[in-house]
């Protein structure tokens, strides 16, 4: 199989997903066209995925297909972005009918779920490596950014943190209990909190999506805006799952471990009283900033403290 037959017959299909029709046109010339309505401002990121360093090897195609895009849109949720289309780029060691199958497969669910479109995309011969480039747009001068966090404002997540951590340990496991399922979904298929990012656009202050760990990505909001925070480790959502089977290590899952791609935000306490209780619903109060510089978190004293995974940074 060529080049242009493996794109034309996996990778085109995935075009016609289109948004809103803002892509004008998709794969099979030079570049892709995107037009960005009035008032809207583009927001785009792009995320690579390295067999062995962000998968392990061998790793079922069609979760890969889900994974890759979904990590990459989870950018999209955490700045309220609402997506319109992507470029892939692939460097596949062999063209392997089975392995595109899946993996087309798992991509081709994600796009629709998220409603993205593919846009293009560049394929290579060589060690397993998907680079995803996503694109989105949000009213103009409205993405939410980690730079905002203020004194007083509250500290929340929208969903139960660590799930994916404990998967890691049951990958490889034959058959599974249904507490060993709940968790290997949440590794398997994130899935970016979209709409609740796009209602907090104008609303949170600052946010930032948990791909690292809690601690570390919250860090990157405190930094980035100058202040401190004082959280609650009490008051951090764990799954049943979560809790049946890691029992007491299960708080330092939710704080260190990565992967789960929920959205750590920061709102003004009046600002949240006011939001739709649906959505208040969905949102975890953990803490508050403090103009303090400094993480201080409270009923964690049995757990340990590591830094989010920096793939060129000592480990402390
Ligand atoms: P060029 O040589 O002009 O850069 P390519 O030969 O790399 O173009 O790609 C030809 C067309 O196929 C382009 O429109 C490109 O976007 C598309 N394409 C290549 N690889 C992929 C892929 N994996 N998924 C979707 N579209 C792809
Ligand atoms: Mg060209």
């Amino acid at each position: 199989m060529g080049e242009f037959e493996l794109i034309r017959q996996y990778f085109q299909p995935l075009a016609d997903n289109a948004r809103q029709g803002q892509l004008i046109l998709g794969p099979g010339d030079d570049c892709a066209i995107q037009r960005i309505p009035p008032g809207r401002d583009l927001v785009f990121s792009v995320d690579t995925l390295v067999e062995g360093v962000h998968f392990p090897p061998n790793y079922p195609p069609e979760y890969l297909g889900w994974r890759s895009l979904a990590v990459a849109v989870s950018d999209l949720a955490a700045m309220g972005a609402d997506p319109v289309c992507f470029t892939l780029a692939l460097s596949l060691p062999r063209a392997e009918p089975e392995w595109l199958a899946g993996y087309s497969r798992g991509l081709a669910r994600a796009s629709d779920a998220f409603g993205i479109a593919l846009a293009g995309g560049d394929t290579t011969r060589g060690p397993l490596t998907i680079t995803l480039q996503v694109h989105g747009t949000v009213q103009e001068g409205l993405a939410l950014q980690r730079s905002g966090a203020r004194a007083g404002d509250l500290v929340c997540v929208t969903g139960p943190l660590g799930d994916a951590g404990a998967a890691l340990d049951f990958l490889d496991t034959a058959a599974p209990t249904d507490d060993q399922q709940a968790v290997l979904a949440r590794y398997h298929y994130p899935e970016p909190r979209l709409q609740l990012g796009a209602v907090l656009v104008g609303k949170a202050s600052a946010a930032i999506d948990i791909s690292d760990g809690l601690l570390s990505d919250l860090q990157h909001i405190l930094d980035a805006s100058g202040v401190g925070a004082e959280v609650d480790a009490g008051k951090i959502p764990l799954s049943p799952a979560l809790v049946a089977l890691k029992g007491g290590e299960a708080l330092g899952l939710a704080l260190n471990a990565g992967d789960d791609y929920q959205l750590c935000l920061t709102i003004a306490e009046e600002v949240l009283a006011e939001l739709d209780s649906h959505v208040r619903s969905q949102l975890t109060a953990i803490g508050r900033i403090s103009p303090k510089l400094g993480l201080n978190v409270a009923n964690a004293e049995t757990v340990g403290r590591r830094q989010g995974y920096d793939h060129f940074g000592r480990s402390v």
